[in-house]
């Protein structure tokens, strides 16, 4: 199979902000970038209806319109666009990649630039008011339900740091967590329980959401949820003490995690932290996105989970297409590469 191999000097994995960054770069670089569609082409920010603060735009951009915008400017220069999913890395001299689909590349060097799919609860409701009231990224879009009740679901340090944030503009932020003990650090709940006491958050302990009700024209309109003493309620429906109730809310906020998309990486000796992200060797200086193996480099939300935003991701996207150049000048001459890793 690897006989028809395609041969790349450099592969961008995933086509989101980060990785349309790196080839916008490294196009520029002559290092003629493959970017590798995903799953989820374009990233988390196609799922944002506007981007109010992405540098340049002072009227605000559609996440889509961005990301449509990057790919023509990283096209222009020569990147190619192309779908596939990646199954498996196999590292080497050049890296071995394959897709879902059966196709092989090998490449010199490769960007893993996959991001991190914000989970979802999968109620009803859910993903039809997805963009429509129901999002992942208070940040992106907390600004457009200025002065409604607004609900936050989870308990861990970015729960309530996007509650916090929706302060600023919700008449009462809702924290609902699924159980007593919130997971995110005392700065963070100190934070809420101040909020609390002004009376622009109310928690609600050992609760879930069980479904959201609206419309893609109107919105959201109200939640159902369910709360048991003991916590997990949606565990407990039928036990005396679960109690279900409906609130009226304009917009619902998951901040239930994410989950870094690294699988294709197993196997290949790049580290993940504890969290399961990427790890890099970050710093100060050069090379701060290289991976612990030769030739592959991170960026954008696999890599990153503390500042998670558009222009943190672009910005870790060129750095790793400035490493990887720097990587493909001085190690991957073609004289360099072993033809037969790729024949096996
Ligand atoms: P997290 O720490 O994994 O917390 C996820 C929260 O969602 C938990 O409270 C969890 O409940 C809840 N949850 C998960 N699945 C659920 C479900 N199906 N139904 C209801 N609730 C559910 O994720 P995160 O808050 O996104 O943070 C991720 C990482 O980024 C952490 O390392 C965090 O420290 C870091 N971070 C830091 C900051 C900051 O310091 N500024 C801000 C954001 C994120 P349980 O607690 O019951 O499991």
């Amino acid at each position: 199979m690897t006989d028809s191999a395609e041969h790349r000097r450099l592969v961008i994995v995933g086509s989101g902000i980060a990785g349309l960054s790196a080839a916008i770069y490294a196009a520029r670089s002559n290092n003629n970038p493959l970017v590798l569609e995903g799953p989820e082409p374009g990233g988390q920010l196609t799922l944002t209806t506007d981007v109010a603060n992405y540098p340049g735009f002072p009227e605000g951009i559609g996440g889509p319109e961005l990301i449509n915008e990057m790919k023509a400017q990283a096209e222009q220069f020569g990147t190619e666009i192309d779908h596939g999913v990646v199954d498996d890395v196999e590292p080497g001299r050049p890296h071995r990649i394959e897709l879902r689909d059966g196709t092989v590349y090998t490449a010199d060097a490769i960007i893993s630039a996959s991001g991190a799919s914000a989970r979802t609860l999968g109620v009803p409701g859910e993903d039809e008011l997805m963009g429509y009231g129901v999002s992942t990224c208070a940040t992106c879009d907390g600004a457009f339900f200025r002065g409604e009740d607004m609900l936050v679901v989870g308990g861990g340090d970015a729960a309530c740091e996007e509650a916090a944030f929706l302060t600023k503009f919700a008449d009462t932020v809702y924290v609902a967590h699924r159980r007593e003990e919130f997971r995110a650090e005392d700065y963070w709940t100190d934070r809420l329980d101040e909020f609390e006491a002004e009376g622009a958050v109310e928690i609600m302990r050992n609760t879930e959401l069980l479904e959201i009700f609206g419309s893609a024209d109107e919105g959201v309109d109200r939640v159902e949820l369910a709360r048991n003493p003991g916590g997990y309620p949606t565990e407990k429906l039928d036990d005396p003490e679960t109690e279900r109730f409906e609130m009226d809310v304009g917009a619902v906020f998951m901040a239930i995690g994410h989950t870094p998309n690294t699988g294709y990486l197993e196997g290949t000796g790049v580290e993940l932290d504890a969290a399961g992200y990427l790890e890099t060797a970050g710093g100060d200086g050069g090379n701060q996105t290289e991976t612990g193996v030769e030739g592959i480099f991170g960026a954008g939300d696999v890599v990153d989970h503390h500042y998670q935003q558009a222009i943190t991701a672009g910005g870790m996207g060129a750095k790793a297409a400035i490493d990887a150049d720097g990587y493909l000048e001085e190690v991957a001459r073609p004289e360099a590469a072993d033809p037969a890793a790729a024949d096996d």
